[in-house]
This record gives structure tokens, C-alpha cells and sequence, in this order.
């Protein structure tokens, strides 16, 4: 049973099912009705299914530039069948992984949104810790990577620039040079991936006139539907792809009206990314059965609850506001809304 294996690592299941997410304040919330949850998330494996059918969305790194030891730098983990797929890489992303107990180098493919450092500099570390021989590595394939224009020439830039260390530990400890190997791809907008019945899409978001092209990602598996919105302001190619997600992972940025009017060159950030009305316009638009934040900008050390207050004042659908290693399952039930098809708990961080 699926209550029983993952008991013992729960804090407590923060979220649950639809009609518990609609009050839900952000990760704070009480752990009430947890055996009502686990039974809930029990319950999709519980008539036999297998991992054939596992759906599962995972925010490894919830943050912004800022070096907060609370939320890692933005990157988010999907779980579809067997395989594990990586979006974006902040700072961090190895030690949430192997929080998990997750290998890093059992990532099968790894993609990326655009080239702001939040969500890259965790890429050297996760290719290259991925190919050490402990079990927290073990890569002995190329890394999968794909982007826009430029990744490809990012690949050979990583190449060159720890040529030295990749040299020495082939000399020194054997490591077969195919685990240190990456295997990067220029994509453009559409199908960009597809294996064994799971799609992955890339779609041009709005991050402002001066990045592009920046992408979300559109995840589909077994008729369920996953979407990252990316670093994106409002943007209608966002709403398209979301319509009717079981799960919209969206960005926010929080910028205090009393700031805002102190200091109004914050203004600009608004440019980039989305404020919480401009997200809760998207959610309205779309309509997805979840709606989860993170890449959560939280300026003038605001609280996340105030997020919660802006979207509500014209979103009244499920919501969550994401932490680190917050997890989301998909059961197959989800397609037709049915209560207990989505499933949300916190991991220890
Ligand atoms: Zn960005
Ligand atoms: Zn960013």
C-alpha cells in the first residue's frame, strides 16, 4: 500500500483532494484529515495499477535568485512511468534530488526554459556530480538536455570549462567518458520529446522583449496533462496550453503596493514575470484543476499569504502555494475531475 510505504516519510500531507485545496492557506497549513489524504492517495494504486500509470509533479527548487537555504533555486522534477524528467536547474537541484533518494544520474531527459542563471547553475553540478560512481550518482549515459537555440553551444561551453576535472577522473578513477557525455538539443516551440507514451511540448512564453525565446513546457501522459509556465508575465500562450491542465505550475512575483510606490523602478519586474493578479487572470483563463505556485518572488520579505489574498480576489479555484520538495500525484481519475485524483503532501526538507 501506498499510505504505508510512505508514511514514515511524510511531515504530513498539507493538501488533499478538491475540495480541501479550495481553503487552503500555503505550506503552512494543518496536517488535519491526513488519514483521509493517505487514503485518498492510497487509493489509485489500490485496484492494481502499477507504476505504468504514476503521474507525478515534484518542485524541487521553489525560489528566485535569491540564496535562500528555504527554497532552492527554480526546478521542477516529472515523474511519468518509469521515467523521471527534469525541468530547469537552480541552485540546489542535486540536494533536493538526492533528498529523494533519487540518483542524479537516473535522470532520463532534462530540459530547459531559457538561459537566466537561477535556472542554470545548477546544471554543472547535477551533470557532474551525476557522473561520480556513489549511488547519489552513476550516470552511465549522456545527459539528455534540451533547450532553446544556444544549448547546444552551452553543452560545449560546460565541456571546455571542466575539461580538467573530466580528464582526471578518467585517468585517475576510470570513469567511462559516456556517463560525462551530453547529448544537448536546439528545440524549437513544439513536440520536442516523446517516449513511451509521454509528450513533451515547448511553447514560447512571455519573460519580456529583451528573452527570447523562453519556454514553458506542456507534459502529457495517459491523458493527464502537466504545464510550467516558465518565467513568463501573463501570457495567452500560456492560458492555450494550460486549458483544462490537471496541473498549471505558474510563476509569481509579489511586490508590496507600499514598495511599488516608494520605489517604483520595481515596476520593471512586472515587465518579466507575472504578479499575482496577473497569474490569477491566467488561472481564471484556464481553468486548470490545480494550480500550483512556484519560482516564488517574494519582495520587501513579504509573506506568501499575501499572494494568497491578491489571487483570490478573483481565482476562486484550488490553489497551491509550492515549497521544496512539495509533491503533486496524478491519479488516472483526475481526466474527469473526480475527487481523489490529485494528491498533494509535503516531504521533509
Ligand atoms: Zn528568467
Ligand atoms: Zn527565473
Amino acid at each position: 500500500m501506498k499510505s504505508s510505504r510512505l508514511l514514515p516519510v511524510l511531515t504530513g500531507i498539507i493538501l488533499t483532494c478538491a475540495s480541501a485545496l479550495s481553503t487552503a492557506a500555503p505550506a503552512a497549513a494543518p496536517a488535519a484529515g491526513t488519514s483521509t489524504a493517505l487514503a485518498t492517495a492510497a487509493s489509485g494504486r489500490a485496484d492494481g495499477t502499477d507504476r505504468t500509470d504514476h503521474f507525478r509533479v515534484t518542485l524541487l527548487g521553489t525560489g528566485t535568485p535569491v540564496p535562500s537555504p528555504a527554497r532552492a533555486g527554480y526546478s521542477t522534477l516529472v515523474e511519468a512511468g518509469g521515467q523521471k524528467l527534469v525541468f530547469d536547474f537552480g541552485r540546489n537541484v542535486s540536494v533536493r534530488l538526492w533528498q529523494l533518494r533519487i540518483p542524479l544520474g537516473s535522470v532520463d531527459a532534462h530540459f530547459l526554459t531559457h538561459f537566466h542563471s537561477d535556472h542554470l547553475v545548477g546544471l554543472p553540478d547535477l551533470w557532474l556530480t551525476g557522473w561520480l560512481r556513489p549511488p547519489y550518482g552513476r550516470r552511465d549515459r549522456p545527459m539528455v538536455l534540451y533547450g532553446p537555440a544556444g544549448t547546444r553551444a552551452l553543452a560545449e561551453g560546460l565541456r571546455q570549462a571542466f575539461a580538467a576535472d573530466i580528464a582526471i577522473r578518467h585517468k585517475d578513477e576510470g570513469s567511462a567518458l559516456t556517463g560525462i557525455t551530453i547529448d544537448a538539443h536546439d528545440v524549437a516551440p513544439g513536440v520536442v520529446y516523446e517516449k513511451e507514451g509521454v509528450r513533451v511540448t515547448a511553447f514560447e512564453n512571455d519573460h519580456g522583449d529583451n528573452i527570447r525565446p523562453s519556454y514553458g513546457y506542456r507534459i502529457e501522459y495517459r491523458g493527464r496533462v502537466v504545464v510550467l509556465s516558465g518565467d513568463t508575465r501573463f501570457s495567452p500562450a500560456v492560458v492555450a496550453q494550460a486549458r483544462n491542465a490537471d496541473v498549471l505550475v505558474h510563476c509569481v512575483t509579489l511586490i508590496p503596493d507600499a514598495l511599488l510606490a516608494s520605489n517604483p523602478a520595481y515596476r520593471a519586474i512586472y515587465d518579466h514575470l507575472s504578479s499575482p493578479e496577473d497569474a490569477a487572470r491566467v488561472f481564471q483563463a484556464a481553468a486548470p484543476k490545480l494550480a500550483v505556485f512556484s519560482h516564488i518572488g517574494l519582495n520587501g520579505d513579504a509573506p506568501v499569504g499575501q499572494i494568497v489574498e491578491r489571487v483570490r480576489k478573483t481565482y476562486a479555484g484550488e490553489l497551491l502555494v509550492g515549497e521544496d520538495l512539495t509533491r503533486v500525484d496524478i491519479g488516472l481519475e483526475g481526466r474527469t475531475g473526480t475527487p481523489g485524483g490529485i494528491a498533494v503532501w509535503q516531504e521533509k526538507q
